[in-house]
């Protein structure tokens, strides 16, 4: 199923259950902002080249839009437009005061060298500076970026508004970014982890873990697992899958991808099993922390881990999700699961509007009670309303959403 439908559908279920009147509906689907600009680079070479690149304004009723910048060559208009939905209702469920946006150009990094990336990213700014901003729309890192690319936007940026670090979050620390952003995802994993493990009386050092995604996010939510003495026996990345049946040497692995561009190819303390088989692994918990659509209604049925934890954005299609829930099995849903990142892009955003610096302690205390409050509030939601940590975020969510929206008035 093509991502903005999978979106579209969860958001239906959810309005459901709320009564949700169709105009309303209609209002809250449509993104307030679409735009697809032509970026014309020169290559390392001397040849021409010409990319796409895409942000996509979702909603800004509860405040600025904010999401990430997805460089990976499959990135299209409707992947990107499902992602801006997903940061719309991903700042509600954790109750940032922020809307929702995407952007992201189809290109694959790893095949382009640092200076190519850098005029990409820069004529990308170029072409969409005048709508983004401090007050309007602050892009952050997200798969294919990082804190490299966002220190070239923002000084792309302030050639035509003068000093802003606000406009972007995820930048190097020398850059006023925050210690403790880069982490943030996988922190947020962890701590949710321990909340949602708590709830149904699993101890972490009798759970098995399967990660798939060894990339920021789940190479951090690795280390926060290994360190809380969960036994994680399978992760892959891109390049294929490794399994040790008495749990992996994660500092080890961690070591090995960091001296190997970020890859774990030719990691040879493990097994080497799939992707798939990873996916379907005996196991307690699931954490799909890589790229959309990889639960579908082929392999639900056989997926054996009771818990999911989604660190990445849309890994499961709705039909697997239906699935999943007549198996029983609890899926805490990528709007609560990975809002980690966003909300110490948050953290950042404030300290950049109030020149004052947190020390990384009190990044990761609001962190924690950011998270926990909110997943207090789904769980809770998913009891009285007998329905799934899906449809309870989601709910928390579309309310949210909805108040702010009608609050304002139309105009
Ligand atoms: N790209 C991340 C996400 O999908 C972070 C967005 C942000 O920090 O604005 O949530």
């Amino acid at each position: 199923m093509k991502a903005h439908a999978a979106v579209r559908l969860y958001f239906d279920r959810a309005a459901d259950r709320l009564d949700l009147a169709p105009a309303l509906r209609r209002l809250l689907i449509i993104p307030k902002r679409e735009v697809q600009v032509q970026i014309p680079v020169e290559m390392d070479d001397g040849r021409l080249e010409t990319f796409i690149g895409y942000r996509v304004q979702h909603d800004d009723s509860r405040g600025p839009m904010k999401g990430g910048l997805r460089y990976h060559h499959e990135v299209d208009l409707d992947e990107v437009r499902a992602l801006a939905t997903l940061m719309t209702w991903k700042t509600a469920v954790v109750d940032l005061p922020y809307g929702g946006a995407k952007g992201g150009i189809a290109i694959d990094p790893k095949k382009l060298s640092a200076k190519e990336l850098e005029r990409i990213t820069r004529k990308f700014t170029d072409q969409i500076h005048d709508i983004i901003g401090p007050h309007e729309d602050i892009p952050a890192p997200d798969m294919g970026t990082s804190s490299r690319e966002m220190a070239w936007i923002r000084n792309q940026w302030e050639k035509y508004h003068g000093f802003g670090p606000a406009v972007i979050t995820g930048k190097p620390v020398e850059h006023y970014g925050v210690e403790g952003r880069e982490e943030a995802t996988g922190r947020g994993v962890g701590i949710l982890a321990y909340k949602l493990l708590g709830h149904l009386n699993r101890k972490p050092n009798q759970t098995r873990v399967a990660l798939q995604g060894f990339g920021n996010v789940g190479s951090h939510a690795a280390k926060f697992l290994h360190e809380s003495e969960y036994k994680i026996v399978a992760v892959g990345d891109h390049t294929g899958a490794y399994f040790r049946r008495e749990g992996l040497d994660i500092p080890k692995m961690l070591k090995y991808s960091l001296a190997n561009k970020g890859m774990l190819q030719g990691y040879t303390d493990a097994d080497r099993i799939t992707n798939d088989q990873l996916l379907e692994l005996e196991c307690e918990l699931l954490i799909p922390a890589a790229l959309g659509g990889v639960i579908t209604a082929k392999n639900a049925e056989r997926i054996k881990a009771p818990i999911i934890i989604e660190a990445a954005n849309a890994p499961t299609d709705p039909d697997a999700d239906a699935i999943l829930e007549e198996r029983g099995i609890k899926v805490l849903p990528d709007i609560l699961a990975n809002a980690g990142g966003v909300t110490v892009s948050y953290f950042e955003w404030v300290q950049n509007l109030q020149f004052y610096k947190w020390g990384l302690n009190r990044v990761r205390q609001e962190l924690d009670s950011v998270l926990s409050r909110a997943f207090d509030a789904v769980w809770q939601e998913a009891n009285t309303q007998r329905c799934s940590l899906r449809t309870a975020a989601y709910m928390i969510a579309i309310r949210r959403v909805k108040a702010a929206t009608e609050l304002a008035g139309l105009g």
